[in-house]
């Protein structure tokens, strides 16, 4: 449970009762996005101004306040309180690390705990938080123009750039949904029709003299290689420069002006209010029909929407952008990487952490049709390399190449040694290559085929980086947002077994392998069992050499074996990864581990593992089955907190 905190000023008990009680619910942590909306005196991406609005109709009684979206800092909020007849903005930024504070001031969990602390301290603020200013009935929070494009944007971007459908394109908007939204926000005025590229002053000036000479026309150009801007605007005939700088932390200004995280942002701003512009911007000025932005890539003629229309404009051209770079989707040559680890947001990287896409293993080899599936792979179009990657009961696991029609994939071949004595052991590595060969999602470790030659083989997707547990004992810096990313994926995998009724029975850290720092498999299906829809249980003739710690009670007690006992070792999972990589239940023998399970107690969570991490844990430890949450259920509350604690 998340302990409760101090009750707060009884005038805040109206949105608290609704907020303590969803966060109360077992089985589901609330979302910052669905939290914040939740709350009746959020108003979403309205202006400052219309926030002074709705404050002074409802009284602008000292302490009256309500919340509303930044419209400057990326995922931050503002706080709009009356106070002596006047009315004053905070910005609640997020922070870094995750946390919430109004500018110089104490870090708080959620911007819900901000206005709860304010309404005990005023801490720098100019009175004590005291009433909600509620929404008027029936207004839902106003949803920003570029949220509303969001979605279409993301799932285009994602479509073209690494040219997927379906169910594979659904699953990379899930599991990188954090990663995506930062770089549409951040790149997205490289297509608006204001932006003119590094075009020199005089050209601005000549395009803004050109045509219709209205007041308020405007445009932008790059000045320089560090992020470094101009916004020209036309004023009575006159074209005036506004230079804006990037400073330390990132954002985006015109001298002494507000700040902004993303071009597009300022713009917005700015066309609605002039704030220390001689006038607000109204027309953006259009490029010449077909010109290159010289940024790197072609653009699309736009023609010379205005502001209002401005946007749309702007989605269409990313679009079009995007079909450019499906041209570059996927090959890790580094000449030819994907958008993401290239692009810069003003020559500062946005990241140069590969998403899962970008691997070779993100689609089956398969997907493409050009490549035939079989089952089985042809000895002469597959080359072992040296050394080994692992090895286990069976024989060793080796890296290795196969020769495809197309193309050439790395795999990982697993190799049954020489025991004629062991038939059984056969028996099982072609049963887990039965079961693997049913199985197709990103976060499973993929077969590639079986190659019956010197030895049996097992042909499958390479994950280079190895065992989850062991990579996390050599990384001890990898951070929670890190952790939670590879755990949710891990989730998304087994979401995908439970609905195709297979049970893995050895869910553990040790068996998920990393592709890279960012993109979790789940592996080694050796114990793994397809079930019936009905029966969806897995009843084992007798204990075997089982791996106790991870197992639900009933596998022990009863020998079955189900999606819901998955849950239970997918829980010690967690902890196993929260833990980086600590042995569960260290220096416990077995029978003490049951004993301790069934008098009720449970292992403590690890140190610094988020509530909200050892909370689930905690959930899918569950002694009832019926009562313990499916995946359908966990793997949602993982994204949610992932996508809470990455969306900066
Ligand atoms: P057992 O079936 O006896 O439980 P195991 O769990 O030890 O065997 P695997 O997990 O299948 O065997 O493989 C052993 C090791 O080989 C893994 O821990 C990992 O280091 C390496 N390995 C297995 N499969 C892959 C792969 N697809 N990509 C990279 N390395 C792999």
């Amino acid at each position: 449970m998340i302990p409760q905190r101090k009750p707060s000023g009884r005038l805040i008990l109206s949105w608290r009762s609704d907020w303590t009680s969803k966060r109360q619910l077992p089985s589901r942590k609330i979302n910052m996005a669905d939290g914040v909306n939740a709350l009746p005196f959020f108003y979403g991406n309205i202006t400052r101004e219309e926030a002074e609005d709705y404050l002074r109709q409802t009284g602008l009684s000292n302490g009256l306040y309500l919340l509303r979206q930044s419209r400057n800092y990326l995922g931050g909020f503002a706080l709009s309180v009356s106070n002596a007849g006047r009315i004053y903005h905070y910005t609640i930024e997020r922070n870094p690390n995750e946390t919430y504070a109004i500018a110089g001031g104490k870090s708080h969990r959620s911007p819900m705990d901000v206005i709860d602390y304010h309404s005990q301290e005023m801490d720098g603020l100019i009175c004590l938080l005291k009433k909600p200013c509620n929404r008027p009935k029936n207004m839902q929070p106003k949803v920003g123009p570029f949220e509303d494009l969001k979605e279409k944007l993301i799932r285009e971007y994602v479509k073209q750039t690494w040219n997927l459908q379906g169910a594979a394109l659904e699953q990379a908007i899930i599991s990188q949904r954090p990663q995506l939204e930062k770089l549409i926000a951040t790149t997205a005025h490289e297509r608006m029709p204001w932006f003119h590229g590094g075009i020199t002053r005089e050209d601005s000036e000549s395009r803004l003299q050109c045509g219709p000479r209205m007041s308020g026309k405007f445009l932008i150009r790059q000045r320089d290689e560090n992020g470094s801007y101009a916004l020209c605007l036309l004023h009575e005939g006159q074209v005036m420069h506004y230079r804006i700088d990037r400073d330390r932390q990132n954002k985006l200004s015109i001298p002494d002006g507000k700040k902004f995280d993303t071009l597009w942002q300022l713009v917005e701003h700015y066309s609605y209010k002039s704030d220390g512009l001689l006038r607000v911007l109204t027309e953006p000025s259009p490029r010449p029909d077909g010109e290159t932005v010289r940024i790197g890539r072609p653009l699309p003629p736009l023609g010379s929407p205005g502001i209002s229309n401005a946007i749309q404009t702007a989605a269409d051209g990313i679009m079009s952008m995007f079909k450019s770079h499906s041209i570059l989707k996927r090959k890790k040559d580094p000449d030819n990487l994907n958008p993401y680890e290239t692009r810069m947001a003003g020559n500062q990287a946005i990241s140069k952490e590969a998403m899962p896409m970008d691997t070779e293993v993100y689609e089956s080899p398969y997907a493409d049709p050009d490549e035939l599936r079989s089952s089985t792979v042809d000895r002469s179009q597959l080359f072992l390399e040296d050394g080994e990657l692992g090895s286990g009961n069976f024989g060793t696991v080796m890296k290795g190449v196969y020769k495809m029609r197309k193309t050439e994939k790395p795999v990982a071949v697993k190799i049954l040694k020489n025991d004629d004595n062991n038939p059984a052991i056969r028996e099982e590595m072609l049963r887990e290559a039965n079961v693997m060969q049913q199985l197709d999602n990103p976060y499973i470790v993929r077969m590639i085929g079986i190659c019956e030659a010197e030895n049996l083989m097992l042909v499958m997707e390479l994950a280079d980086l190895g065992p989850l547990n062991k990579f996390l004992q050599k990384n001890k810096q990898t951070n929670i947002k890190n952790i939670t990313e590879l755990v949710h994926q891990v989730s998304m995998g087994m979401k995908y077994l439970e609905e195709h009724n297979f049970v893995h029975r050895d869910l553990a850290a040790r068996n998920v392998l990393l592709v890279t720092q960012h993109y979790a498999k789940i592996s080694d299906f050796g114990l793994s069992k397809a079930v019936g829809e009905e029966q969806n249980y897995y009843k084992a003739k007798g204990h075997g050499k089982w791996p106790v710690k991870w197992y639900a009670p009933e596998c022990i007690n009863y020998f079955k074996f189900s999606s819901k006992s998955d849950v239970w070792s997918f829980g010690v999972l967690m902890w196993e990864a929260f833990s980086h990589g600590q042995k569960p239940y260290k220096g416990m023998k077995g029978n003490d581990v049951m004993q301790m399970i069934e008098s009720g107690k449970r292992m403590d969570p690890p140190l610094n593992c988020p509530p909200e991490m050892s909370d689930l844990m905690k959930a899918c430890w569950t002694y009832k089955v019926d009562e313990r949450p499916a995946f359908r259920v966990v793997e949602p509350r993982l994204r949610e907190y992932y996508y809470d604690i990455a969306a900066q």
